[in-house]
């Protein structure tokens, strides 16, 4: 049987979303967009027919089906099949009506020398494909004859080892998945970016555009932080705009055709991405998507010589049925009367009278309500910043122990504020702003006076259902009952620390003082505590780090070693491996709890850097008595070292690997994470972090070994957008971060699961 010409391609501007099945999902929706007159760049759809045509005609199905019929548990056979797969189709030639018909297509684009964008479009049997591992193929940037050879590796792309697992687990027939191919012109985007039609977390009629210089795969994939606007859908009117350190771009290289990034010159990094008339152009593309819709939409564009182009659009997922309640008191920000600047590091707008705090022993002058202003917070400090309606520090970064402790105790903070205890004096009123990191003269008006912090924040939260499970991180016991009302599906880390810390003590101090069962006993009790509150979901309790400035500060301190760099030194397993004896105490309160039947309790060793720091953990592990093959254990991958032996460790037996990306970035990026005077630097979406995760990530699920993270940049959705792409088991969150991770989860588990049907 061969195929005419109409039957190899399909024009996008005759396809209507009642041809999925020819044209898979991306093609239907696009040729949909066409059809209602939107700006999209013009194409056409290789059919799934055309496909079936290929392996058919030239006699390779049977083998190839043979091929890919392995068991999935089998990975040297699934490698295997990938290979075998792969070798038949791009080693086959491709019949010359389908060649003929495609490149025919091809020169009428244009005239004849387009670059374009070659596209899995996967039919809708495909459900569990590879690309719901975030792999099904794209080529940007393809030229002439090209072409061909880029069809063929899409259609390869349907037998990768991922795909052909996700097939077998689900009871999916191999033969029964087809695959199209949309090819369409590419739009050399001098900006582009994405936009919400509505406000995605509130639903209120507010657009949100996200703008960057270059090709949108910048944005899209977070290794960008891009310009933020907000307008009045209505009125057109911007309310509020963000301009962005734009480092990078991706564009096309005028030699190779290849998409490269490059740096972005000095003086358009920090200069606004958009021009009045083009957010006006953004807007009016906005109203005619939702209106076409009939639904809030996510929208892909692109700007070139004035023209805007819309790439893809998507209902967005997110707007709670609640939305729209907005629960932060407003203050219009005077830039005159801001006293102090620094990082927006806990959220929520608060007024009282300054507290400086310079000595351990003020504490108690500390009362209800007052704005704590010290150097930098430290463990002992929590019962009064439990007191306090708002903390400021001098030092520190987003990742600091102040930021950490009162985003988990609700508190409004701003950190690295440079000379807060210098600038404000004891008593003066203010107003501090914890998402725009200002701390204002006076008191804002009475009613917001009183607005309890905890209240700023949405109770009772509608938790989506998601695949990749949403945890949340407890470093303070207290926090334990507000973390559970999160609805998160366990603890991704319990700080241990905190609960020595808390008592002001250090260990051997605490030992020396009290005996080692009652030091024993404070751990159990500690843990007990969140491990409860959150029976039977998991509590991953990560063992003693903390640097030894942090040690010295409390009672016993003097004993610590003196440190150059405390962040490089004697801390996590490296001290507790040096001192095994302390360390038997914290297995020996484990052992116990699980004795008690907390079998939800998992352990986590911080800061390991290779295979023989966890061999050697684990052997003390199993010395305490502890059964491994009852309970879960693993690492923090914490350091590039880790990161890149984590084969070794998977080896090792682990069930875990949890990115610390607060330790990962430091390390990764040389920036001292607690140093203000660095803290622009500290990007834990820098590319070279995100390389060293998606490798990890890979490697583990190969193994068997879940992945998650619990550092502060999983709250970010850019991070959480990465991550799930990349295939992590869990993302654990801060606190107040719960929510929106879990609706921002699902949204990326939708797009890749509505991508595999398109
Ligand atoms: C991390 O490094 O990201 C982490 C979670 O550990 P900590 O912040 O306690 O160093
Ligand atoms: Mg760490």
């Amino acid at each position: 049987m061969t195929q005419g010409a109409e039957d190899v391609v399909r024009w996008l501007d005759a396809l209507g979303s009642d041809d999925l099945a020819v044209v898979g999902g991306k093609g239907a929706s696009l040729g949909e967009m066409t059809s209602a007159g939107l700006p999209v760049p013009p194409g056409f759809v290789v059919t799934a027919g055309s496909y079936r045509s290929f392996i058919e005609e030239t006699g390779i199905a049977e083998e190839l089906f043979e091929a890919v019929d392995v068991d999935s548990d089998d990975s040297g056979a699934l490698a295997e099949a990938e290979s075998r797969a792969e070798q038949l189709i791009l080693g086959t030639e491709m019949p010359e009506p389908i060649r003929e018909a495609m490149l025919d297509a091809y020169a009428d684009l244009d005239d004849g020398d387009a670059f374009v964008a070659v596209r899995s479009s996967a039919t809708a049997e495909d459900l569990p494909d590879a690309s719901f591992a975030g792999q099904q193929e794209t080529f940007l940037n393809i030229q002439g004859e090209k072409l061909i050879q880029r069809v063929k590796e899409c259609w390869a792309s349907l037998f990768t080892q991922r795909a052909i697992y996700y097939r077998n687990e689900q009871g999916f027939d191999h033969e029964a998945v087809d695959i199209a191919v949309v090819v369409q012109r590419m739009v050399d985007a001098e900006k582009s970016g994405v936009l919400f039609t509505s406000h995605p977390s509130t639903g209120e009629p507010k657009l949100i555009i996200e703008a960057a210089w270059g090709l949108g795969e910048a944005v899209v994939s977070g290794s960008v932080s891009p310009d933020n606007y907000v307008v009045d859908r209505d009125t057109g009117e911007v309310l509020e705009h963000t301009v962005a350190d734009k480092k990078l771009l991706m564009e096309k290289d005028s030699e190779t055709g290849e998409t490269v990034e490059r740096e972005v010159s000095e003086e358009k990094r920090t200069a606004p991405v958009l021009e009045p008339e083009e957010i006006e152009r953004l807007v009016e593309l906005g109203n005619r998507a939702e209106a076409h819709y009939d639904s809030p939409q996510d929208v892909e564009w692109a700007l070139v010589d004035g023209e805007v182009y819309m790439l893809q659009s998507r209902p967005i997922t997110t707007i709670p049925d609640d939305a729209d309640e907005s629960t932060e008191p407003a203050v219009d920000e005077n830039d005159g009367d801001v006293l102090v600047r620094g990082l927006g590091a806990s959220p929520g707008i608060v007024a009282g009278p300054v507290r400086i705090v310079r000595k351990l022993d003020q504490l108690d002058k500390v009362g209800e309500g007052d704005i704590i202003v010290t150097e930098m917070t430290t463990p002992d400090m929590v019962p009064a910043m439990k007191r306090a309606s708002g903390i400021v520090t001098d030092e520190g970064g987003m990742t600091s122990h102040a930021a950490i402790v009162s985003r988990e105790l609700g508190v409004p903070a701003v950190v690295g504020a440079g000379n807060a205890t210098e600038t404000l004096s004891d008593d003066q009123p203010v107003t501090m702003d914890g998402d725009k990191g200002t701390v204002m003269a006076g008191e804002a008006e009475p009613e917001e006076e009183t607005e309890e912090h905890a209240d700023v924040r949405p109770q009772n939260p509608v938790k989506p259902m998601t695949a990749t499970e949403v945890k949340v991180n407890v470093s303070i016991p207290e926090a334990a009952h507000r973390a559970a009302q999160t609805g998160a599906d366990g603890v991704g880390l319990l700080r241990m620390e905190h609960m020595i810390l808390s008592t002001n003590k250090t260990p051997e101090r605490y030992i020396a003082d009290h005996g080692e069962e009652a030091y024993i006993e404070e751990i159990v009790e500690g843990v007990r505590g969140v491990a409860d509150e959150f029976y039977p979901r998991p509590v991953r309790v990560r063992t003693l780090d903390a640097p030894t400035d942090e040690f010295r500060q409390l009672e016993g301190g003097d004993d610590e070693p003196h440190e150059h760099n405390p962040m490089l030194g004697y801390r996590g397993i490296r001290r507790s491996l040096d001192r095994p004896d302390t360390f038997a105490h914290e297995l020996e309160a484990f052992r116990r709890l699980f004795d008690m039947g907390y079998d939800n309790v998992e352990i986590m060793f911080p800061l390991v850097n290779d295979a023989e720091d966890v061999l050697k953990a684990r052997k003390l592990l199993e010395e305490s008595g502890i059964d491994l093959d009852k309970r879960k254990w693993g690492v923090m991958v914490e350091t590039p070292a880790a990161a890149l032996t984590v084969e070794s460790m998977c080896e090792a037996g682990i069930d875990f690997a949890s990115f610390g990306t607060n330790d990962l970035t430091q390390y990764t990026l040389a920036v001292d994470r607690n140093n203000e005077n660095v803290a622009d630097r500290f990007d834990e979406l820098h590319p070279a972090v995100l390389s060293l995760i998606g490798e990890v990530i890979q490697t583990c699920r190969e193994h068997d070994v879940a992945t998650s993270i619990c550092g502060q940049a999983g709250s970010k959705p850019e991070m959480v957008r990465f991550l799930v792409n990349e295939g992590i088991s869990s993302i654990s969150a801060n606190i107040d971060a719960v929510r929106d991770v879990q609706h921002e989860v699902k949204r990326v588990e939708q797009k890749l699961l509505l991508d595999s049907v398109r």
